[in-house]
């Protein structure tokens, strides 16, 4: 994608999410088309959701860029976890606003096409791992943001013992035939959730499926 493309595209994103200008520089350095699923290139700057492989979706980047701000992140944060790895659109927007991200997908095909775009655009501090990420990545807990890229009927509690005190967890939560983009803030032992807006991903699916 040339520079003047990523710029308008990213411009095309601030224009309908509000997003602040690190945010915003990330649209324009990860080039969008490397995640696109083979033949699907024409679309790379379309703001939609899109199918890749095994029924699964590249999110839009309206979503990503929601996600993201769900999070409120900041510049004390250092790691961020990612339930749902897909393309590896997400991680690779993650990767320039968190020193490192860890991040998780199901299925072993998708998990193997991330990794290799990863290591092609050395995104050196991106950190995938093959797995069923219900029970999140215990080595390198607690973080301080958990993402989760895929919908849960319950919020995902198990994970915030592996987020940090007065870290941030969001998740698509399904609601009343509706997903809703849910914020969990830890503090001690109580938690807070705040709703902040409808959403629609794929569901979460239990144990690994192998190619
Ligand atoms: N973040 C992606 C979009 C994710 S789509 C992107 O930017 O393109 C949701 C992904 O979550 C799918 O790839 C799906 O296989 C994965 N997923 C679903 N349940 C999972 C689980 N239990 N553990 C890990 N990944 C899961």
């Amino acid at each position: 994608m040339s520079r003047i493309r990523s710029m308008h595209f990213a411009q095309a994103i601030a224009e309908k999410v509000s997003i602040d200008e690190k945010l915003k520089k990330a649209f324009e350095e990860v080039d969008r088309e490397f995640f696109m699923p083979k033949g699907f290139s024409f679309y790379t700057h379309s703001l939609d959701a899109l199918p890749i492989q095994a029924g699964q979706w590249i999110s839009s980047p309206l979503t990503v860029a929601k996600m993201t701000k769900a999070l409120e992140y900041n510049l004390s944060n250092d790691s961020v976890l990612e339930i749902g790895c897909g393309s590896g659109y997400q991680a690779a927007i993650l990767s320039k606003l968190f020193r490192r991200v860890f991040t998780i997908e199901r299925i072993e095909t998708l998990f193997s096409e991330a990794k290799n775009r990863f290591k092609k655009l050395d995104l050196k501090n991106i950190h995938i791992r093959f797995g069923d990420g219900i029970n999140g990545w215990k080595m390198y807990a607690p973080y301080d943001r958990i993402l989760f890229s895929a919908s849960c009927i319950t919020p995902p509690l198990a994970l915030l013992s592996q987020l940090k005190d007065g870290g941030i967890l969001v998740a698509p939560i399904e609601k009343n035939k509706k997903q809703i983009i849910t914020r969990y803030i830890k503090q001690g032992k109580r938690v807070i959730s705040q709703e902040i807006e409808e959403c629609f991903f794929v569901p979460i699916v239990e144990g690994v499926q192998k190619s």
